[in-house]
């Protein structure tokens, strides 16, 4: 059956599948479909636009839409959670599993749409995202810190992971010891794979970046001693612990270049930022042993260039709301 499937399904073990919503381009984003007994979940959803690839995997698993009980989006960014509503539109029994702080977004998607519109455009909005589709309240459920499940024999548990967003839970699933960690856990490109195995990087990506709070959550997600992890950004990757130590380190650098070029302007800082993150990525490439080749032809710039440019964004919107408290504080003081 497996060679049957559309090559945007990626089968992995225990009934885990990894579908590429085609967001943004191949390879970049993935839905997962979790499959028990018959009955099915997803995890994430991409944008409107990969409704009909989600649909489209379930068929080619003979799974009926009644089938699927439950849709899951990691946190309310709309490369996870923008194709939530009209995905529940097409499947009639399914309820959504939120965050408690998500869960008015989902019911009502206006501050969402606006706000992501201030960032994008709404040229950029319509073309990559499409309008969203508002999911009724009664089939929305928050989640809170370290509920557990039952879901047809297999134990599942959330825990809230702030530091990427506040809006954040992941999801621990014991049949394969994995969590799936939306985009607490970084961002692992398949290009940058190399004998040593897969790369991590963390995303320190607008408008809540909290790198204490997000160090807190990897530390959490580690503490259950998982087998793999399964990333939004892109797909499973093992040895959870090695890929850990990177990413406090490099949260860490980053932070670093964050408290930089406080003396500039905000384009120069920008800019400023832009380059050293820059840097710091490909240096930590190059210590993983990513050949050469792919960094003089472009490969690893045509990939990091839109983190770059998000994860300079976030930098200096975390620096400015600390300088802000700082500053309040002083005066309160
Ligand atoms: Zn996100």
């Amino acid at each position: 059956m497996a060679s049957q499937l559309p090559d945007f399904i990626e089968p992995l073990s225990g009934g885990v599948y990894a579908i590429d919503t085609g967001f943004h381009r191949a390879r970049f984003d993935a839905a997962y479909l979790i499959v028990q007994q018959g009955r099915a979940a997803f995890v994430d959803s991409g944008t409107n636009y990969s409704v009909p690839r989600l649909l489209q995997a379930l068929q080619a698993l003979g799974l009926a839409r009644t089938a699927v009980d439950h849709v899951i989006p990691t946190h309310v960014h709309l490369d996870h959670a923008g194709g939530v509503g009209l995905l529940m539109s097409e499947l009639p029994h399914a309820t959504a599993l939120v965050h408690g702080r998500g869960a008015r977004h989902l019911v009502d998607p206006t501050a969402l749409y606006m706000g992501a519109t201030a960032v994008y455009g709404a040229e950029e909005m319509e073309r990559s995202y499409g309008r969203l589709v508002p999911v009724p309240a009664e089939r929305v459920q928050a989640t809170h810190d370290g509920q557990t499940m039952d879901w047809h024999g297999r134990m599942l548990r959330f825990i809230d992971t702030p530091g990427h967003a506040r809006h954040h839970h992941c999801l621990w699933d014991s049949t394969t010891r994995g969590w799936f960690t939306g985009d607490t856990f970084g961002l692992s490109y398949r290009v940058f794979d190399t004998d040593a195995g897969a790369w991590v990087m963390p995303t320190t990506t607008p408008v809540q970046f909290e790198p204490d709070a997000l160090k807190h959550s990897i530390g959490r997600l580690i503490e259950a001693d998982p087998q793999c992890m399964y990333l939004t950004h892109y797909s499973r990757v093992d040895e959870p612990r090695a890929h850990a130590r990177r990413l406090l380190r490099l949260i860490d650098e980053m932070v670093a270049i964050g408290q930089r070029h406080s003396a500039l302007s905000a384009d120069q800082r920008h800019q400023a930022y832009k380059a050293d993150l820059r840097e710091c990525l490909l240096q930590d490439l190059r210590r993983h042993g990513l050949a050469e080749r792919l960094i003089t032809d472009g490969t690893a710039d045509d990939w990091l260039a839109l983190d770059v440019e998000l994860n300079a964004q976030g930098l200096a919107i975390w620096i400015d709301k600390q300088a802000q408290r700082e500053g309040s504080s002083a005066r309160q003081g």
